[in-house]
C-alpha cells in the first residue's frame, strides 16, 4: 500500500476531524500518500479528491463537523456506481480507503472490498452510539455533554414556572444518549426507543407525583418514539401544568469535540492505518473494554447487535 484515501459519510459527528487528522498524520509518518475525498461517496463518484499534507489537517482537532464534508448518496447502493467509484480510486493510484461513518457507510465500504478487492477500513463516526462492534462511537460523548447542558437549562426554567418539560434526544433506535442524559440530567422520566412507553401510565405517574407536591418534571425521550408536541398537549390537558416539548435535534451534532472523543478518534485513526499496513480489509474499528479491536464489517452489522442498556434505565428510574 502506497496511497490511501479517507472520506466521511452519513451524519456528521464531533471528533470526525480528529479522526481524519490522525489517519492523515499517521499515514504520512509511515511514508504513505494520503488523499481526502470530499462529500462522502458522492464526492468519490464526482472525483472530488485532493492530496492532503500534514498542514491540510492543522487546526481542526478542536473543530466539530468534518472539513471533508459528508453526504447521503443512495446511488452507491447500485453496483454499477460502485464500479465507477472503484475506477476513480484506481485512476488516482489509491490503494486503500478509510471510511468514517455509520453502518450504512460501513456497508458501502465492505462492498467496495468484496466486489473490487479494495481494502477498506471503517471507523465508527456518529453521535447515536448505535454501531455494532464498539462500546463507543466517535461523537457520542460530546453529544451527551451537549444534551446535558440543554437539560440543565430546561430544568432552570421548568422549575421556575412549575412546568413539565419533554426533551427529545437523538439516537434513532438506540437510547444510550437518552438514558445517559437522563441520569446526568437528573430527569424524572426516561423513555427509551427499545422499550417504548405507555402514555396513560406516564400521565398517571406524573399526576400522582404532582399530587404529592412535586411541581416540575423533566421527561427525556428518544427521537422517533412519538410526536413529542402531541404528548406535551396530552400531558398538559390532564395534569394542568404547562407542558412544553423541546426537540434538541442537530444542536447535538455540532460543537467542539470533547477530550474523550478527540482521544478516541486519534487512537482509532492511527489503528486504522496500522490495520491497512498489516493487510487487513473489510474491517471496522471499535473500542471494547478499553481495547481497540477490529471486526469483519458485515459480521459486526449482522451479528453484533448492541444490547439495550437496561442497567442505565434502572439507575435512572431509581434516582427519581
Ligand atoms: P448515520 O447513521 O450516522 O447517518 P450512516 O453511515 O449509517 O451514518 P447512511 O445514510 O445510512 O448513514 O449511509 C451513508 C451512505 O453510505 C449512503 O448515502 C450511501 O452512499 C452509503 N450506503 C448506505 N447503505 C448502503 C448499502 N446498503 N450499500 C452501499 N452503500 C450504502
Amino acid at each position: 500500500i502506497k496511497k490511501i484515501a479517507i472520506l466521511t459519510s452519513g451524519g456528521d459527528a464531533p471528533g470526525m476531524n480528529a479522526a481524519i487528522r490522525a489517519v492523515v498524520r499517521s499515514a504520512l509518518d509511515k511514508g504513505l500518500d494520503v488523499y481526502g475525498i470530499y462529500e462522502g461517496y458522492r464526492g468519490l463518484h464526482q472525483n472530488k479528491i485532493k492530496q492532503l499534507t500534514r498542514y491540510s489537517v492543522s487546526d481542526i482537532i478542536n473543530k466539530g463537523g468534518t472539513f471533508l464534508g459528508s453526504a447521503r448518496f443512495p446511488e452507491f447502493k447500485d453496483p454499477a456506481v460502485r464500479t465507477e467509484c472503484a475506477e476513480v480510486l484506481r485512476s488516482h493510484g489509491i490503494d486503500a480507503l478509510v471510511v468514517i461513518g455509520g453502518d450504512g457507510s460501513y456497508t458501502g465500504a465492505k462492498l467496495l472490498t468484496e466486489e473490487h478487492g479494495f481494502p477498506c477500513i471503517g471507523l465508527p463516526g456518529t453521535i447515536d452510539n448505535d454501531i455494532p462492534g464498539t462500546d463507543y462511537t466517535i461523537g457520542y460523548q460530546t453529544a451527551l455533554e451537549t444534551a446535558v447542558v440543554c437539560i440543565d437549562r430546561l430544568r432552570d426554567t421548568s422549575s421556575s414556572h412549575h412546568r413539565i418539560s419533554i426533551v427529545e434526544i437523538m439516537g434513532r433506535h438506540c437510547s444510550d444518549l437518552t438514558l445517559s442524559a437522563a441520569i446526568a440530567g437528573g430527569c424524572e422520566y426516561a423513555i427509551a426507543a427499545e422499550i417504548g412507553f405507555n402514555k396513560e401510565e406516564l400521565i398517571q405517574e406524573i399526576e400522582s407525583s404532582f399530587a404529592k407536591g412535586k411541581n416540575h418534571a423533566l421527561i427525556v425521550i428518544t427521537e422517533l418514539v412519538t410526536d413529542v408536541h402531541q404528548l406535551a398537549k396530552d400531558i398538559e390537558a390532564r395534569v394542568g401544568n404547562e407542558t412544553r416539548a423541546t426537540v434538541l435535534g442537530h444542536i447535538q451534532r455540532g460543537g467542539t469535540p470533547s477530550a474523550f472523543d478527540r482521544i478516541l478518534a486519534s487512537r482509532m485513526g492511527v489503528y486504522a492505518v496500522d490495520l491497512l499496513l498489516q493487510g487487513e480489509k473489510g474491517r471496522c474499528v471499535g473500542i471494547q473494554n478499553e481495547k481497540l479491536v477490529h471486526h469483519d464489517i458485515i459480521d459486526a452489522i449482522d451479528n453484533m447487535r448492541r444490547p439495550f442498556k437496561a442497567d442505565l434505565l434502572d439507575v435512572a428510574n431509581k434516582l427519581v
